[in-house]
């Protein structure tokens, strides 16, 4: 029997998958084979091993050693398999006992004098290791995730010698060092206070972001929409600790920081529909708990808004959608300040672009019309009451979709509703309800949103029942009459 060396993959699809080394000698021209990883996937490793092994001052008997590495499946080709592999070659000689290799995981790439350097995968094995308990041993420093992954044991180790020592019960690792804090920025561009008037859009915003429903601002260009909508990225609130992790595996290891916020993303006009949705490193993907804002939507391609629909309908990164559009090709449709210049069969063009199936997929439409002054100077350094009072509904709400939905990554817009529950919708309030869809002509969507609309409402303003007031202002928020012709 060999030892089986344990390390990390991933797939494509980001998700961690044990990897498991190991080596048999047998008679014959003295020489290594690693059999087992796509093609390229081990460029370079025979050649550092063998001579890390034989700097360290190790020597592998003149054998003919084949190192074996499953499940033979399709993972990101690394560096990281070094010293996996070089545990298998030492255990395959007898150098390292079956029992010294037990519960531990090891990722690390190995230079040519014995160096152990960095892990690509560290986030992978570190989500490993924290579910399976086993300890472990890699080339890099935890220390900026400890935060995440409290249950971890892990041992950064600097060199193959040393690693050997510690397997073999000479030499003791330091654990990881106390993680020292550091300040989280708070520091936003811009928050609600600071932008003069425009209540109904900031309450808009607010329910949008507490529940996760999709949004809509129409309005005159330069009236404030990217304002508004930089203003509601101050309202999001921490990232949980799996998003966290999801957003890690997108950056490389050696990006690592201790802290990270969520994202803003605002990708440009002329962003494709494949750029926008492309699993993992996408636009969409990139949002995840944080805020994709569309700007100009009308502007873009009709594939660009056909690819939204889905995205928009699952939601699986828990971003908040916030798109934006001008009522009309010149922009100015409905300003109190400037005159449309569009003629009819232009409008109408320009509105078609927003088709039945997206509107369908927004749960909140509000007109952003213009006011005096964008940017109230005085406001920041005197008062915060509309900021923090915005950002205490959000947590209120979050913690009522907690308690309701058990699980930490539920949210009203993309709950069911029998796990919204119409129980705890008074009489009044589905009376309302119907009378709404039969008089507006609701789409099954349309009158969902409205029932979940309703539920974030009273929620922000911790309300356990839904009452006909909070159906009256969800009616209000999706106000489809704004909608360009
Ligand atoms: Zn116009």
């Amino acid at each position: 029997m060999t030892a089986k060396v344990k390390t990390i993959g991933h797939n494509a699809m980001m998700q961690p998958i044990l990897i498991e080394v190991e080596a048999v000698s047998s008679k014959g021209l003295p020489g290594i084979q690693i059999v087992g990883l796509p093609s390229g996937g081990y460029r370079g490793t025979v050649r550092r091993v063998r001579s890390a092994i034989r700097a360290t001052g190790l020597r592998l008997p003149p054998l003919f050693y084949t190192v074996n590495i499953t499940p033979n499946v399709p993972i990101q080709a690394s560096s990281d398999y070094d010293l996996p592999v070089t545990l298998a070659l030492l255990s395959a000689a007898k150098l390292i006992t079956d029992t010294e290799l037990a519960n531990r995981l090891f990722l690390g790439e190995i230079s040519l004098t014995g160096d152990i350097k960095g892990a690509d995968q560290l986030i992978y094995a570190a989500e490993w290791c924290q579910k399976s308990g086993d300890d472990l041993i890699c080339g890099a420093s935890i220390n900026n995730l400890a935060h995440l992954f409290a249950d971890l044991t892990c041992h950064t180790v600097e060199t193959l010698d040393q690693t050997y020592r510690y397997l073999r019960g000479l030499l003791q690792l330091p654990g990881p060092s106390p993680t020292t804090s550091e300040p989280i920025s708070t520091v936003q561009p811009v928050i609600f206070d600071q932008i003069d008037g425009q209540d109904l859009v900031k309450r808009a915003l607010t329910v949008a972001m507490a529940g996760k429903h999709p949004i809509l601002m129409i309005g005159s260009p330069g009236i404030g929409k990217t304002l508004l909508a930089e203003a509601a990225a101050s309202l999001l609130p921490p990232l949980s600790q799996s998003d966290e992790i999801e957003l890690r595996k997108q950056v490389t290891a050696s990006q690592l920081t201790r802290t990270i916020q969520p994202p803003f993303v605002s990708p440009s006009t002329t962003v494709t529909a494949q750029s926008l949705i492309r699993n993992l490193t996408g636009d969409i993907s990139r949002s995840r708990s944080g805020i994709l804002f569309l700007d100009e939507l009308l502007c873009r391609t009709t594939a660009v808004l056909d690819s939204l629909r889905r995205p928009l309908e699952t939601n699986e990164t828990n971003t908040l959608f916030i798109l934006a559009t001008n009522p009309c090709p010149c922009g100015y449709y409905g300003d109190t300040d400037q005159a449309c210049r569009c003629s009819a069969a232009e409008q109408r063009r320009y509105g078609r672009k927003l088709s039945g199936p997206l509107i369908d997929r927004l749960a909140i439409i509000v007109n952003v019309s213009r006011t005096n002054n964008l940017i109230r100077s005085s406001a920041i350094s005197e008062s915060k009451e509309q900021q923090t009072t915005a950002f205490e509904k959000v947590l209120n709400a979050r913690q009522a979709q907690l308690n309701r939905y058990k699980d930490e990554n539920i949210y009203n817009a993309y709950a069911s509703i029998s796990q919204i529950n119409l129980k705890h919708y008074s009489e009044n309030a589905l009376n309302l309800i119907d009378q709404a869809s039969a008089s507006l002509a609701h789409s099954v969507r349309a009158r969902n949103h409205i029932i979940r609309l309703s539920r974030t409402i009273a929620d922000v303003d911790l309300q356990p029942t839904v009452e006909a007031e909070h159906v009256a202002e969800a009616i209000q928020l999706r106000n489809t009459s704004s909608l360009p012709l």
